[in-house]
């Protein structure tokens, strides 16, 4: 079937809908709507794409996962808007917007949508239900990261800005409507970090991994993949070398410095709060794989802290030896707070899982001068 200029301008103007432009052929096994070859967006599917990223994150992470996804099915409109351009049709972009969302509609994705607000720099768009908050009604919030995915990959791939699009309201969450408010804005690597000390974002979400080419990157930053038998091995060799004293107290300052440094690369960054900079730091290292964040506690008596680990990557790379393992993550905790809040600490392994403890237990002192 052949689309010229006037079906799309009756489909705008709303004297037509997709209706006669639904071909069906279920011989063949092809369904196409508009011209172009689609298949049906059944519930399961969307459902198990949300669970999927579900099972590894949270629900409101899951969200944000999805949203990443569907960002690229977003971008691919600008076939469409070349589309257009060669029948020359100059749409606005949330005309564009618009248009998409009418097609994507007619076709079963949920409510249609009414425009609310639109400038050079924002357009707000909203609709009754979609097709995911009625999917996923029982998480009962914010839901629809499939529409903000997709409402910033098309302005982003139409006005060549990059925009971020926050769902304001949600059917699933009990609101009346789903609304949807896009910004023109690119985010900063700041306002990235911060959203996954704030737990609105996980690191996953910034990892542009190009396996390919043997490149990583975390936020823009480059980074490596290293295996955790690289704490075993390390600090086997230097023992061989120097004895086991001397090891541990190497492996404390090396990461020490490194844990400091990491801070300074964060204030470079913009960041000032002390309490955020050891924040981000501890997030980034948990979500990165180095331990998991039990609990911190201080006690304003004896000024000390204290900070319980889960699973430190060495005590997970060492197992059981009886003795306490965690020289680097202490240097790393110590370099930390030392970075962060300009003062000069010293941290001591107190409980390791290696010895056979619960949890690996760290108290943070001021260093006598
Ligand atoms: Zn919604
Ligand atoms: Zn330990």
């Amino acid at each position: 079937m052949k689309i010229g200029r006037e079906d799309f301008e009756a489909l705008i103007k709303g004297d037509k809908t997709i209706a006669p432009y639904v071909e069906l052929d279920p011989l063949a096994g092809t369904y196409s709507v508009f011209g172009v070859k689609t298949a049906s967006n059944p519930n399961y599917m969307v459902k198990a794409v949300y669970e999927m990223y579900e099972q590894n994150l949270n629900k409101k992470l899951a969200v944000k996962a999805v949203r990443k996804l569907y960002r690229s099915v977003g971008a691919g409109s600008v076939g469409l808007n070349n589309l257009l351009k060669k029948l020359g049709m100059e749409l606005k972009p949330e005309e564009f917007l618009m248009l998409v969302f009418k097609l994507q509609h007619q076709q079963g994705w949920g409510a249609p949508f009414e425009l609310v607000e639109a400038s050079e720099k924002r357009i707000v768009i909203r609709t009754k239900h979609t097709f995911e908050s009625e999917v996923l009604k029982d998480w009962n919030m914010s839901v629809c990261g499939i529409h903000q995915g997709w409402i910033e990959g098309v302005l982003t791939a139409v006005t060549g800005n990059s925009w971020y699009c926050l769902e304001k309201t949600c059917h699933a969450k009990g609101d009346e409507y789903c609304t949807f408010q896009a910004d023109q804005v690119s985010a900063s690597w700041k306002f990235k970090a911060e959203a996954v000390v704030k737990g609105e974002s996980a690191i996953t979400e910034f990892i542009e991994h190009k396996p390919l080419e043997g490149k990583i990157s975390l936020i823009d930053e480059p980074v490596v993949m290293m295996p955790r038998f690289i704490f075993t091995s390390m600090t086997q060799s230097l023992k061989k070398t120097m004895g086991e004293a001397p090891a541990s107290g190497v492996n404390y300052r090396a990461y020490m410095d490194m844990g400091r440094e990491n801070v300074e690369h964060y204030k470079k960054m913009g960041i000032t709060n002390p309490k955020i900079l050891s924040d981000m730091a501890f997030a980034f290292y948990s979500q990165m794989g180095w331990f998991n964040f039990v609990k911190e506690e201080w006690d304003e008596k004896t000024k000390m802290k204290t900070i319980t680990l889960s699973h430190t990557v060495e005590s997970e790379s060492f197992g059981n030896t009886g003795k306490n393992v965690c020289f680097c993550t202490a240097g790393l905790l110590a370099g930390i707070i030392e970075g962060s809040f300009g003062i000069r600490v010293q941290a001591k392994e107190i409980k390791c899982k290696s010895k056979g403890d619960e949890h690996c237990v760290f108290t943070i002192t001021n260093k006598p001068e």
